[in-house]
C-alpha cells in the first residue's frame, strides 16, 4: 500500500472536540443541552446501530438525543405526528428521521416526512428548502456525509479549486449535494450514475474521485488514476466468505474479525486501489464518522440558529 489514509476516525474526533466550547455556550443560554431529535421507525438492524452511534456521539458532547422509536407496523400519519412535535417543541434543535423507513409505509413515505420537518430544525438538510440553498451556495445544513467529506479533505490539505472530480452515484443524500459541494469549491464536476457508459475511463480523469454507488469493492484500479484521491462513501455489509477472501490479502488483520462476526463492512472502492490511488478514505473510519461528526456540527449549529449566534 502506498497511498495516504485519510483519518476519518481521527478528524471526526478533533471536530467532537472542538464543538464542546459551542455546546457549553448554547447550554448556558438556552437552559438546556442542544437537543436533537430522531425519529426511527422500524427494526431494521443497521438503522439501530446508527441511531445508537448518533446517540452515544452526542452525549460524548454534552448534547441530548431523543430517540422516538415507532414499530414497523406505524402508519405515515404516526411517524408524522412525531415529526410535527419536533417541529412545535421549543426543547428541539434538530430532527432526523432516520432511512431507511419500512417498505410498507409506501414509496413516497421519506419524501414526506422530510418535507415535514421544520427547515430550521433539519440537521439532515433534505428540506427542499435547504437543498435549494445548497444550490445557491448558501447551505444552512449541509446534508452530513457530502459535508463530512468536503471536512475531511479540506483538514487533510487535498486542494479542490481548479481540480478535476468525479462523483459516482448521484443519490439525493451523497452522490448530488456532493457534487454540489465540490463545484462550489471550483472543482470540475463529472456526475456518473448506472447508466454512465465507459465509465472506467471517465472515472480514471478523476484527480479526486468519490465513490458512492452501494457496491462492494466496484472501483478498482483500473478505474483510479495513479494518484488520485480516493473517496469510498461506501458500506456494504459482506457475510460471503469467498467474496472476502477474494477482496483482502491472506495477512489481513480484518480475517480474524470476518472469522468472529461472520460479515464485514466493505466500501464501494476495491482494497487494491489503495497501490493506484495517492490518498484514500478507509472503510471503516473513514467517511462514515465524519457523517455522524457532521450530524453533531448541524445540531449546534441548530442551537446557535435558536439563539440568533448564527444564521
Ligand atoms: P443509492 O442507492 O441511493 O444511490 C446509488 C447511486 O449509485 C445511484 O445514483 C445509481 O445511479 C448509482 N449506481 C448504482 N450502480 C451503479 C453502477 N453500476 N455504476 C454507476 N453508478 C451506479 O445509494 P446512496 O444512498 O447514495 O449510498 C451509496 C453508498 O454509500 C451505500 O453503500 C451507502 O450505504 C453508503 N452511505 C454511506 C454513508 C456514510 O456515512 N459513509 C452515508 C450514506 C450512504
Amino acid at each position: 500500500m502506498s497511498a495516504r489514509l485519510l483519518d476519518g476516525k481521527g478528524t471526526a474526533a478533533d471536530i467532537r472536540s472542538e464543538l464542546v466550547p459551542r455546546v457549553a455556550a448554547c447550554t448556558r443560554r438556552l437552559g438546556r443541552p442542544p437537543t436533537l431529535g430522531i425519529l426511527l421507525v422500524g427494526d431494521d438492524p443497521a438503522s439501530q446501530v446508527y441511531v445508537g452511534t448518533k446517540s452515544r456521539a452526542g452525549a460524548e458532547i454534552g448534547l441530548s438525543v431523543e430517540v422516538v422509536s415507532l414499530p414497523s407496523t406505524a402508519t405515515l400519519e404516526a411517524a408524522r405526528q412525531v415529526v410535527e412535535r419536533f417541529n412545535a417543541s421549543d426543547d428541539h434543535d434538530g430532527i432526523l428521521v432516520q432511512s431507511p423507513l419500512p417498505a410498507a409505509l409506501g414509496p413516497e413515505a421519506e419524501r414526506a416526512l422530510f418535507d415535514a420537518i421544520d427547515p430550521l430544525k433539519d440537521v439532515d438538510g433534505f428540506h427542499p428548502a435547504n437543498v435549494g440553498r445548497l444550490v445557491q451556495a448558501r447551505p444552512r445544513f449541509a446534508p452530513c456525509t457530502p459535508a463530512g467529506i468536503l471536512e475531511l479533505l479540506d483538514r487533510s490539505g487535498i486542494e479542490l479549486a481548479g481540480r478535476r472530480a468525479v462523483v459516482i452515484g448521484r443519490s439525493q443524500i451523497v452522490g448530488k449535494p456532493v457534487a454540489m459541494l465540490l463545484l462550489h469549491r471550483h472543482a470540475t464536476v463529472t456526475i456518473c450514475h448506472s447508466r454512465t457508459r465507459e465509465l472506467p475511463a471517465v472515472a480514471r480523469e478523476a484527480e479526486i474521485l468519490v465513490a458512492a454507488l452501494g457496491r462492494p469493492a466496484f472501483v478498482t484500479p483500473e478505474y483510479v488514476r495513479p494518484g488520485a484521491t480516493v473517496v469510498d462513501v461506501g458500506i456494504n455489509r459482506v457475510a460471503d466468505a469467498a467474496t472476502i477472501r477474494d477482496l483482502l490479502p491472506a495477512d489481513s488483520p480484518r480475517l480474524a474479525a470476518f472469522a468472529k462476526r461472520g460479515a464485514l463492512l466493505i466500501g464501494d472502492v476495491h482494497p487494491a486501489v489503495a497501490d493506484t490511488a495517492g490518498a484514500f478514505t478507509p472503510v471503516p473510519g473513514g467517511v462514515g464518522p465524519m457523517t455522524v461528526a457532521m450530524l453533531m456540527v448541524n445540531t449546534v449549529r441548530a442551537a446557535e440558529i435558536r439563539l440568533g449566534v448564527d444564521g
